[in-house]
C-alpha cells in the first residue's frame, strides 16, 4: 500500500504556476521562459476525508486542480533524461488559493505563501496511479463543481512538462522521497462556497471528493 502524503512529515510540496497558457491568460499573466514555483508548507496537507474550510482571512477562495507527481528517490542537479526515474505514480489534487490575497500580495511585489500556504490548501487524492498505465504527455484530468464540470485539463498542453520540472526545480532544491510536486492549473478556476462539493477525475477514475465547509 502506498504512504500518504499525510503519514510523511519530512515532504515539502512544490507547487508550478502558470503552467498552462490559457490559465495564465485568465488571470491577466504572462507565461514565462523558465517554470514559476512555489512552496507550501506540509501542514497544508488537507487530512484525509477531511471537507475544505474556507478561511476566515479570505472572500474569494479558487480551486485549482492540478496532477501531482510523488517524488521516490533522493535527488539534486537531476538531468530532464533522467527525470522520469524519480517518479512512478500520478496522483490528483487541488492547489486552493485565496485569490484576493494572491492579487493583494502580488501587487506589492510580495510572496504568494500567504494566499497559498494555508491550513488545508492542499488536496491530494488518496490513490495514486502507475504511470506505466497512462499516457503521461497526452492525459485528461478535470475538476466538476457539484457535478458540473468546471476544469478539464490536458497534459499536452503544459508549458513545461514533468520531467523538464523536475530537472529545474533540482537545481535548486534537493528532491526527497514523498514530496509532492503540484504541476499548474489549467483554465477554468473558480471560486468555491460553502456547501459546495468538488470532485476530481484522472480520465474517467475519480481520484477524490471534497465538500466544502
Ligand atoms: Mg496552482
Amino acid at each position: 500500500m502506498i504512504k500518504t502524503a499525510t503519514e510523511n512529515s519530512n515532504m515539502k510540496i512544490i507547487c508550478i504556476g502558470r503552467n498552462y497558457a490559457e490559465h495564465a491568460k485568465e488571470l491577466g499573466n504572462a507565461t514565462s521562459t523558465e517554470p514559476v514555483f512555489f512552496l507550501k508548507p506540509d501542514t497544508a496537507i488537507s487530512p484525509k476525508g477531511h471537507p475544505f474550510f474556507i478561511p476566515d482571512f479570505t472572500d474569494n477562495v479558487h480551486y485549482e486542480v492540478e496532477v501531482v507527481l510523488r517524488i521516490n528517490r533522493l535527488g539534486k542537479h537531476i538531468e530532464e533524461r533522467f527525470a522520469h526515474k524519480y517518479y512512478s505514480e500520478i496522483g490528483l489534487g487541488i492547489d486552493f488559493t485565496a485569490r484576493d490575497v494572491q492579487e493583494e500580495v502580488k501587487a506589492k511585489g510580495l510572496p504568494w505563501e500567504k494566499a497559498k500556504g494555508f491550513d488545508g490548501s492542499a488536496v491530494i487524492s488518496r490513490q495514486f496511479i502507475s504511470k506505466d498505465d497512462l499516457n503521461l504527455s497526452d492525459l485528461n484530468f478535470s475538476l466538476t463543481k457539484n457535478g458540473e464540470t468546471v476544469q478539464s485539463g490536458n497534459t499536452k498542453d503544459m508549458l513545461f512538462h514533468f520531467d523538464s520540472i523536475i530537472a529545474y526545480i533540482s537545481q535548486f532544491y534537493t528532491l526527497k522521497i514523498g514530496d509532492l510536486i503540484y504541476t499548474g492549473t489549467p483554465s477554468g478556476v473558480g471560486p468555491v462556497k460553502s456547501g459546495d462539493t468538488l470532485e476530481g477525475f484522472i480520465e474517467d477514475d475519480k481520484m477524490f471528493r471534497v465538500n466544502v465547509k
